[in-house]
């Protein structure tokens, strides 16, 4: 590096890199003024990574390389999990965000207020399975928390594809079988008004 010029020093670039790594490394701007090196994550404005910038990219990469109809979800091995025909039903629907939840319901029929049976707020897939403080506190004792980070964005097929990425068979049944309970337990509360004991729930979803 030129210090005086603030600026790379060709010469030396081109005696110790090839080609490809020269032009990577010209295209780093120096600062005007000496500072210390920081690492900085270009898709989030924070610079910090988040697990949805990263999962993002990585989904745009396959795209990109795969074409418009490369789907994420492995398909394959979501038909062979070893869950009930009643679960695999329900989770194609929720990967494909289409369950009818209080918010899609008023949108498409002008039907209901669109709340959430628990809380109130508006129902959607994200805030059912996701952020409704009812649901959350139900399955805390297990680790599906843990799998939905609060504050994370995915969308349900993201969240899934992700899933796939870092978890067995086994887990990623066991998770779909969780996700149709408290769907389960929504529908009680919403046809029948009736809300079964958190204890009961906990133990059922997850053996
Ligand atoms: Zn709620």
């Amino acid at each position: 590096m030129d210090l005086d010029n603030r600026s790379w020093r060709q010469d030396l670039l081109q005696a110790y890199f090839c080609v490809e790594d020269l032009k990577q490394i010209q295209k780093i701007s120096i600062p005007r003024q000496p500072c210390n090196d920081e690492r900085f994550w270009s898709l989030e404005t924070t610079g910090d990574y988040s697990v949805k910038s990263g999962y993002r990219l990585w989904k745009n990469k396959n795209e990109e390389e795969l074409g418009e109809l490369y789907t994420l979800v492995n398909w394959d091995r979501f038909w062979k999990l070893n869950i009930p025909l009643k679960v695999r039903l329900f989770a194609w629907i929720w990967i494909r965000d289409i369950l009818p939840t209080g918010n899609q319901i008023l949108d498409r029929t002008q039907r209901g207020n669109g709340g959430c049976p628990f809380c109130d707020l508006p129902e959607t897939q994200k805030h059912i399975f996701q952020d409704c403080e009812w649901v959350r506190r139900v399955t805390r004792p297990t680790d599906m928390h843990l799998l939905f980070e609060k504050g994370e964005e995915l969308t349900c097929e993201e969240c899934f594809c992700s899933l796939q990425e870092t978890e067995n068979d086994e887990k990623l049944g066991k998770f779909l079988v969780a996700l149709w309970f408290i769907w389960e337990q929504r529908n009680n509360q919403v046809w029948n008004k009736r809300k079964l004991e958190e204890w009961k729930i906990i133990p059922k979803a997850v053996e």
